[in-house]
């Protein structure tokens, strides 16, 4: 009969409720023979190492900690355990505790603990859960044959070595040989401490931190079990640290190598010297979750089926980089051999390398800890190189992550470097070494620490992972903003599902107030969110928000009108922020503005798009674009951009004053609510030069000759004022429609640009009634261009130009051409 091994981690074992879970999952599990390894209770390892330091530092009360800790293991106990059973362990328990006060007591008056010390105190969390777990499942008395209580120290002898401990393994086989149960036949579970083990001496040590993975490893090895299950608080292994990156997803398996690399790095979900035992004998392992045991978990063997190349990305912090550079390591041998040795003679462990092929500079990352000694043994082995000036500096910086990814079918596939490093760029986050194993199994990359969640979450987004995570922060939430927000919150769950696109709305700002959520709003209510928790306006403190380090891209859209907001745009694409805007003030800005807005895109490597500037949702700003990048030549642009403009005249038949045309048109809802702001072609002449811009002509707004058709004596009176005398002008206003007729011709309100001449002009115009401006529905907008290949007959684009449904279509579309610009696939 084979045996199983289970290991479960401390937070498995957190309290009496996780023991019963425990007890509940081995008891289902049919196989007659169970080793199972159980962590400390969750936090008692750190509890018990920090009671050694404050003894070191005489900093006390010592009793009071100590006493927290058995009475945390006496609640467990109450719930658990009864009569004989219950006492026997709480007086164990008790005796333990004058213990370990006895030995602090020691350690105080000498103010440093030896590591045997150390290591004795730091094993009790792993002697307390087992005794008391396996007390409980014998009393539950639901597992077939007995229960015994194994302490590892019993049994594993190890030797600490550089690399760790390594495990003596006929010393620990012929002990394991003569505690274990002898008949073959016969059922038992083994309750074993993990963590713990003995030394060449039989002094009892450690297996290093977390190093109960590595002790359910070596029990699965001592016991030739057929499988090792490692018990946890997550799925399984997963493609990133989760808490970085909430969406990783459970690898379902992964090789031994695989699951080293990864451990290696910093996947904190196994230790790294789990696999060598399970490895020797070929034992699978099973990383599976104790609060889900239904789940199937992840697979660590030698041969997995998945077919994914890259498995997981993670990331190890609190790294520094030294770099050793000079003419003088030019082919002299042995180099590196000095530089290593000397590291490896002081124990400093080196977790990268990285050499150009010149030889001019070697370059390795330690842990930031060891930075300045490092320093130190660097420039004394090199000290007469250093004074010579065959090698120019060392330089030591801290303050680093090495970003790592992982994956065995790395070296049959294409583009993964590139791949990876694309993803690192677009997330603006700069490489400073990178190493790659010959394996191919393992691309590393140093990067400043303060780019570390982010570079782990674009690398990990650009595999798909998980979702491209954007984002949003949307500033105006009015007519537009608000009709945007709708639309977003209808489309968000079919983006992420067709697209893989994570759109997180995490901030609405208005002029005064703002609300900012952590991690996103949750859009079919965001009216509610936005009017309960909200707090005044700040752009800056939007901005850094919105911006957070750890998503990989943010968007600003700005839907107000504001002048302020776009005073901003310059500083936000520069530091990395995309802008989607249908917000005229920036563009139509004086050019030297527009020149640097301009500027800070390209250099913040930003997008900014800003369709539903002209035409609202009508494609004219692409369709220009893609004019121009196509080589053809724009020639001249006329159009109407007003909706409101076009509609008055479309509908003035002059069978009553145009003033009336006006008033029921503001009824209507069809003007601003001041209509001068429509009339007196401002808003139009805006249009006009963006267009004009776009087109390459060095527009100002001043250079539009424009024709207002608010009166001059009427421009600074009050909108209602400004109602009531329009009539006076309505005289002049028929005389020109009446001219116009006269010559079977309509009046429009045009603009055009010309690239000959360079003039922009807005204005009211007589046209042919053929003519297409002539024939447009109520309140479209048209434009016509007219250029090198649409000379003859010029390429029309009309529709709607006016709207919150329209224009907020148009900005969702920037928004997404924005994403797929940042690679998604759209
Ligand atoms: P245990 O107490 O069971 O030994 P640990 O805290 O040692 O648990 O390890 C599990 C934790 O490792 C998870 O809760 C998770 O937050 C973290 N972790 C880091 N990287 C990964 C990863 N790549 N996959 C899964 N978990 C990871
Ligand atoms: N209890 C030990 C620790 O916290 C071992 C383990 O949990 O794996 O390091
Ligand atoms: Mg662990």
């Amino acid at each position: 009969m084979d045996w199983r091994v289970h290991k479960f981690g401390g937070s498995s074992v957190a309290d009496a409720v996780c023991m019963e879970r425990v007890a509940r999952i081995l008891e289902q599990d049919p196989q007659p023979r169970l080793g199972v390894v159980l962590s400390a209770c969750r936090g008692v390892t750190d509890a018990l190492l920090n009671l050694v330091a404050t003894a070191e530092r005489q900093e006390g009360p010592l009793t009071e900690r100590i006493e927290e800790l058995r009475h945390r293991h006496e609640v467990i106990a109450d719930t658990l355990l009864a009569g004989n059973a219950r006492s026997e362990f709480l007086a164990q328990l008790a005796q333990d505790c004058r213990d370990i006060a006895g030995i602090l007591h020691t350690v105080e008056l000498i103010r440093s603990a030896a590591q045997p010390v150390r290591d004795l105190i730091a094993g009790y969390g792993e002697i307390w859960s087992t005794r008391l777990f396996s007390a409980y499942l014998r009393h539950r008395g639901r597992r077939p044959g007995s229960v015994h209580w194994i302490d590892a120290r019993d049994v594993v002898s190890v030797e600490w070595g550089p690399l760790g401990p390594a495990v003596r393994w006929d010393l620990s086989q012929a002990n394991a040989d003569r505690i274990v149960p002898r008949d073959p036949a016969a059922p038992a579970t083994l309750i074993i401490t993990g963590f713990i083990a003995r030394d060449a001496k039989g002094v009892q040590t450690t297996l290093g931190r977390n190093g109960s993975d590595f002790s359910g490893s070596i029990f699965g090895a001592l016991l030739s079990a057929a499988e090792i299950h490692i018990w946890t608080d997550v799925d399984g292994v997963l493609s990133a640290d989760p808490r970085l990156v909430p969406d990783a997803k459970v690898i379902d398996s992964l090789s031994y190598n695989e699951a080293m690399e990864l451990a290696y790095f910093g996947a904190k979900v196994i230790h790294p010297q789990t696999m060598a035992p399970a490895v020797l004998k070929g034992i699978p392992i099973w990383i599976r979750n104790t609060f889900a045991p239904e789940k199937p978990g992840t697979l660590i063997c030698a041969k997995p089926t998945s077919e994914i190349a890259v498995k997981g990305i993670t990331c190890i912090d609190r790294v520094a980089l030294v770099n050793l550079e000079g003419a003088g390591m030019i082919g002299v041998p042995g180099t590196a051999h000095r530089l290593f040795g000397a590291l490896r003679d002081h124990g400093i462990s080196v977790i990268l390398i990285s050499q150009g092929s010149s030889e001019h500079s070697i370059c390795f990352a330690i842990p930031e800890a060891e930075a300045a000694r490092a320093e130190t043994v660097v420039r004394q082995a090199f000290d007469r190189e250093l004074r010579e000036g065959q090698i120019q500096q060392v330089q030591v910086d801290p303050g680093c992550s090495i970003l790592a990814v992982v994956g065995d079918g790395m070296a049959g596939s294409h583009g993964v470097a590139a791949k990876v490093f694309g993803a690192l760029g677009n997330a603006a986050v700069s490489v400073r070494a990178i190493a790659q194993g010959a394996s191919e199994r393992n691309i590393s990359a140093v990067i400043d620490s303060k780019f570390s969640a982010r570079a782990l979450r674009s690398v990990h987004s650009s595999f798909y992972l998980s979702p491209h995570t954007v984002s949003v922060g949307l500033i105006g939430p009015g007519v537009v903003g608000s009709v945007l927000l709708d639309q977003l919150a209808s489309q968000i769950q079919r983006l992420s599902r067709d697209l893989k696109l994570d759109l997180r709305v995490r901030g609405i700002m208005s002029s005064k107030r703002m609300h900012l959520a952590d991690p996103q709003v949750q859009l079919p209510r965001w009216r509610d969110a936005f009017s309960s928790r909200n707090e005044p306006s700040d752009l800056a403190r939007f901005a850094q928000h919105i911006h957070a380090e750890y998503l990989p891209h943010a968007v600003i859209i700005d839907c107000s009108s504001s002048q302020d907001v776009a005073d901003r745009y310059p500083g936000w694409l520069a530091s990395g922020l995309h802008i989607v805007t249908p917000n005229k003030k920036a563009n139509s800005a004086d050019l030297e503005f527009y020149a640097r807005l301009h500027e800070a895109r390209r250099a913040g490597n930003t997008h900014y798009l800003y369709e539903a500037t002209v035409g609202a949702g009508l494609p004219v700003i692409q369709t220009l674009r893609d004019l121009r990048d196509t080589g053809d030549a724009i020639h001249r642009i006329e159009g109407m951009l007003s909706g409101t403009l076009a509609y008055l005249f479309n509908v003035w038949d002059g069978s009553e004053p145009f003033s009336s045309v006006v008033r029921a048109a503001k009824a209507r809802g069809y003007t601003e609510p001041d209509p001068r702001d429509d009339l007196s072609g401002t808003d139009f002449a805006r249009k006009l030069i963006i267009l004009g811009r776009e087109m390459g002509l060095r527009l100002e707004l001043s250079d539009v000759q424009l024709e207002s058709l608010v009166p001059r004596s009427l421009a600074s009176c009050t909108a209602e004022e400004f109602l009531e005398r329009l009539p006076a002008f309505d005289t002049a206003m028929a005389e020109r429609l009446q001219a116009a007729r006269s010559r079977d011709r309509v009046l429009r309100y045009i603009g055009s640009l010309d690239a000959a001449t360079g003039k922009a002009s807005v204005g009211l115009v007589e046209l042919e009634r053929s003519h297409t401006f002539a024939n447009i529905n109520l309140t479209d907008n048209v434009v016509r261009f007219l250029t090198q290949r649409y000379n003859q007959n010029p390429l029309v684009v009309q529709g709607p130009g006016a709207g919150p449904e329209v224009t907020a279509g148009g900005v969702f579309g920037d928004l997404l051409r924005v994403c797929a610009y940042l690679g998604v696939k759209l």
